[in-house]
């Protein structure tokens, strides 16, 4: 049996390090991000067993990362714990209304913390785990498990890069992206890639959907980017 995933997201780096030694000595394997929208980005490609998460972060904060978990029908079982501050009492009853399963307040000592990501892990697995791999939004669905988009019951075949291109856009629905930022996120910041890449692209998803009468989906939003628009 492979190790359990945890996805560490905490901007102190003292911190996530000690996190990632103490729960890798417990036998979990480990990914980590410094910030939420990083920690986002990860938690789709790897769909970890479980997410620690600092409430206070630079950008998206802890709590916005739950609530934005639970919406997300793919990840939205996975286990979140919340580090807090200490003493911030209302503030957990807020992480609670995220969506959070537990927390731990700062400074905790190592062995604590390990007992309670057991303990939310066995919880969760205990459960029969049904994880849906299948995004649906309106009368599109995709399927990360055959990599399958269907309009309404229409197949449509995607490249590989559109297909990344549509998992984004399903993820971040009727939000406008500059060409800059979808290179970021579909692409990946390590790859230096022409801004009009993303043109190319999604000229060719249009086309796709405009077979099943479906190219409004995307809106060019003038002098800004893209926009993905569903209902
Ligand atoms: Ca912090």
């Amino acid at each position: 049996m492979s190790a359990q995933t945890i996805l560490i997201i905490e901007d102190e780096t003292a911190i996530r390090d000690m996190l990632k030694f103490t729960l890798s000595v417990a036998g979990f394997a480990i990914i980590e991000a410094p910030n939420a929208e990083q920690g986002w980005a990860l938690l789709q490609d790897h769909l970890p067993d479980g997410v620690i998460v600092d409430w206070m972060l630079p950008g998206m904060s802890g709590v916005q990362f739950c609530e934005k978990v639970r919406q997300y029908e793919v990840v939205a079982n996975t286990p979140i714990l919340m580090l807090t501050a200490k003493g911030e009492e209302a503030d957990q009853v807020v992480g609670f209304d995220a969506g959070a399963d537990d927390y731990v307040v700062k400074p905790f000592s190592p062995r604590a913390l390990v007992a309670r990501c057991q303990a939310l892990l066995r919880r969760s697995s205990s459960v029969e785990k049904v994880v849906s791999k299948v995004i649906k939004i309106g009368h599109l669905s995709l399927d990360l498990n055959s990599y399958r988009f269907k309009v309404n019951k229409t197949e449509l075949k995607l490249g590989p890069t559109e297909f990344k291109l549509v998992q984004f856009f399903m993820a971040n629905p009727n939000r406008v992206y500059s060409r800059s930022q979808l290179l970021d996120q579909v692409w990946g910041t390590s790859v230096i890639v022409e801004e009009r890449t993303v043109d190319v692209h999604i000229r060719r998803l249009r086309k796709l959907l405009k077979e099943v009468d479906a190219e409004d989906t995307i809106q060019t939003v003038r002098g800004v980017g893209y926009r993905f628009s569903v209902d």
